[in-house]
């Protein structure tokens, strides 16, 4: 890691705050055991936050001078109950512009459980709209970064776990920080000279910072960071805190040794085209959209008409058994779908949240299952380990193997969704082949097989294996992945399932009295035709997977003859390291020059930054995972291009950089 950045914390539940409730005069207000410290007076909590943090931030006046295109945003340590970031989402209500944004970026290495931020936030009714939104949204206690949107405006990212250790991997800058967090003298692990170094390494100029305490070394630290203080009177009775501004901005040392990951400097992004309109695409339009941006979407076919054309998907991960970049991409990525549909679609009407279960199929995986379970301590929201009996009463159908019980996941109408997403207000959708992609001026120029240009500000490519087509990006390695679903009608009296199982192949609940399984697995196959070996192959996998359910059926009347089977072919995706492509596109020559050096010398890490053509980007090789891994993606790229904090953390950042297999190659000598 470069200078300053500790290294990764385990993918691991956090240990949650332990409260008792005190009452005063005016009701109960929280208490940690913890630290022996307060969240909130409940008789003057708000008129402290008030004072501290939000008037001498100067956000009232700031809010309302707000004209920046990006959102203004106010970073945190220590989010506790949420009652500051409230209390700034209300002062930017009550003071911004209709056209401003707020992005809130706050650590919490001890979150409440739910029902106790529920609890702790009851005692401020006027709040009870903004409550029951961040409530409904709570993310499970796992260490990383989970977005939650507020309203249309107003994106609040919890980086859970140590103030220092998140910031200091933050991707994103802050106009005005709210130094919280228990008194110091209390809590003196957090307040470190490091954390005032990453405060001010994640600066906006200008930025300011209030803090409620004057302790000497708070003072000396900031200051030795690049901060400005003044003291001025504290609220009720404390007689002095702290406000300041950054007056001298660290140099960027993030990327040192990566100065391929450099990000390009930003652009115009009033119209944007992006070109695919499945998963990767329509909810890169959505995200998009829903920033303000004009957005063209473009596809040969309708929405959601290609590999995200399916029934039902199985909205699911693969961790790997030791913690790796890929799997703390893929959970982040689930956590952040189901979040996403959530909010999305509260009715369920595109989705189920019944929970996957993997079995352990193989005395390998469950060996492997073994080793996960062991390795990471996830909360049992997220993920469990199960015996058989367990999961065979979970999945509604006996079973003779336990496995990976991931009870908040489940499936996925993918075309109902891409046609949901489609018709988002703003987004423009157009039928029709783009043929070929040029840089003209400071834009785009996107060419279509019936001859009609179009011009678009940036764009984005969602054209799964396609997307080497498009001469820019023909460097780009991606594989084409058949894969065939099979499809038995079923009788509405006929047991169904009540979990998604996944082993070799992945079975949903049946829904519109059709049972869906597969689905098969043939790299380098582009012919999307059905298959009755392929109907064959997938019965064979299903049995072997959940045998008594196909008996079951099979007694209800249903015909497992693969001749008369029904299903649906398509073509997915995937990279060589099985990781998406979400970002920027690098000048493959360019890097290719640039860095040859690395072919001689891998250690010699030339100083210049990646070069990349300005304004494209890639949303790509999600291959069947494309439910847990696009929209995180879509929001990443999204977040990228209107210049706000990015929804990961730097490492999972760069992990998901398309330029990364050129520098891979570059370093192996398998460039000239
Ligand atoms: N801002 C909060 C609010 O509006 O309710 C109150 C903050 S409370 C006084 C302090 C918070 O800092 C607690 O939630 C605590 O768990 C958290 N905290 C303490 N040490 C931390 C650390 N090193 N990293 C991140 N959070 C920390």
């Amino acid at each position: 890691p470069p200078p300053g950045q500790l290294p990764l914390p385990p993918l691991t539940a956090l240990e949650c705050a332990t409260l008792d409730w005190r009452e005063d005069a005016t009701g109960e207000a929280p208490h940690s055991t913890r630290y022996e410290d307060v969240y909130f007076s409940r008789h003057d909590g708000r008129a402290e936050t008030e004072h501290v943090f939000i008037q001498h931030n100067h956000l009232p006046e700031r809010l309302a001078a707000w004209q920046e295109a990006r959102p203004f945003t106010i970073g945190e340590t220590g989010f506790g109950t949420g009652l500051n970031m409230l209390c700034a989402w209300s002062c930017f209500e009550r003071h911004a512009p209709a056209s401003a944004r707020l992005h809130l970026v706050s650590t919490e290495k001890h979150p409440l459980t739910r029902d106790d931020l529920e609890r702790a936030l009851a005692a401020w009714p006027d709040f009870r709209h903004k409550a029951a939104v961040l409530v409904a949204q709570w993310p499970e206690p796992v260490s990383g970064v989970h977005r939650l949107i507020l309203d249309e405006r107003v994106t609040l990212d919890l980086h859970l776990g140590d103030s220092t250790e998140r910031l200091s991997r933050l991707e994103g800058r802050v106009d005005a920080w709210f130094l919280d967090g228990f008194a110091p003298a209390r809590n003196p692990d957090m307040w470190q000279p490091a954390l005032f170094e990453a405060m001010a390494a994640h600066s906006h100029p200008g930025a300011t910072f209030a803090t409620f305490t004057c302790a000497g070394f708070v003072k000396r630290g900031l200051k030795a960071a690049g901060f400005a203080w003044e003291k001025v009177p504290g609220f009720g009775r404390k007689r002095e805190m702290l406000r300041g501004h950054i007056v001298t901005l660290p140099a960027d040392i993030s990327r040192h040794t990566t100065p391929w990951f450099i990000p390009p400097a930003s652009c115009p992004a009033r119209h944007v085209a992006v070109i695919g309109a499945g998963l990767a695409g329509t909810s890169m339009a959505e995200a998009l959209a829903r920033r303000g941006v004009s957005v063209t979407l473009l596809d040969r076919q309708a929405p959601g008409a290609g590999a995200s054309g399916n029934r039902q998907g199985a909205l699911y991960v693969k961790l790997a058994a030791e913690t790796n970049l890929q799997s703390r991409v893929y959970l982040a990525g689930l956590l952040h779908t189901r979040r996403w549909l959530a909010r999305l679609d509260p009715a369920r009407e595109l989705w189920q949240d019944c929970g996957v279960l993997q079995l352990a199929q193989t005395d390998k995986e469950a060996r492997r299952q073994a080793a996960f379970t062991d390795a990471h301590r996830l909360p049992p929201g997220v993920v469990e380990g199960i015996d058989a009996d367990t999961a065979g009463t979970r999945a509604g159908t006996p079973l003779s193997r336990g496995g990976l019980d991931y009870p908040h996941a489940g499936w996925v109408r993918p075309a109902a969704l891409c046609q949901r997403l489609a018709a988002t207000a703003g987004v423009h959708f157009r039928q029709g082949e783009v043929t070929a992609l040029a840089k003209r001026g400071t834009g785009w120029q996107l060419t279509l097989a019936d001859g009609d240009m179009l011009m678009a500000d940036q764009v984005v490519v969602a054209t799964a294996w396609q997307a080497p087509q498009l001469a820019p990006l023909a460097w780009l390695p991606l594989q084409p992945i058949r894969g065939q679903v099979s499809e038995v009608r079923v009788p509405a009296e006929a047991p169904t399932l009540s979990r998604v199982v996944c082993a070799g192949g992945y079975a949903p609940p049946a829904v519109d009295g059709v049972q869906c399984f597969g689905a098969t697995f043939a790299p380098n196959e582009t012919g999307t035709e059905l298959r009755e070996a392929d109907h064959t192959a997938n019965l064979a996998e299903l049995e072997r997977t959940l045998p008594a359910h196909v008996s079951a059926l099979a007694s209800a009347g249903v015909d497992w003859n693969p001749s008369r089977m029904n299903g649906r072919a398509a073509l997915r995706a995937a990279t060589p390291d099985k990781t998406p492509y979400a970002g920027p596109a690098p000048d493959a020559e360019r890097w290719l020059c640039d860095y040859a050096h690395l072919a001689k010398d891998a250690r010699h890490i030339p100083a210049t930054p990646g070069r990349h053509h300005p304004g494209l980007w890639i949303s790509a090789g999600h291959g069947s995972r494309g439910l847990a891994s696009a929209p995180l993606c879509a929001e990443l790229i999204a977040s990228r291009l209107c210049n706000e904090p990015l929804p990961l953390e730097r490492e999972l950042i760069d992990h998901l950089h398309p330029g990364r297999r050129l520098i891979a190659d570059l370093v192996r000598g398998k460039h000239g």
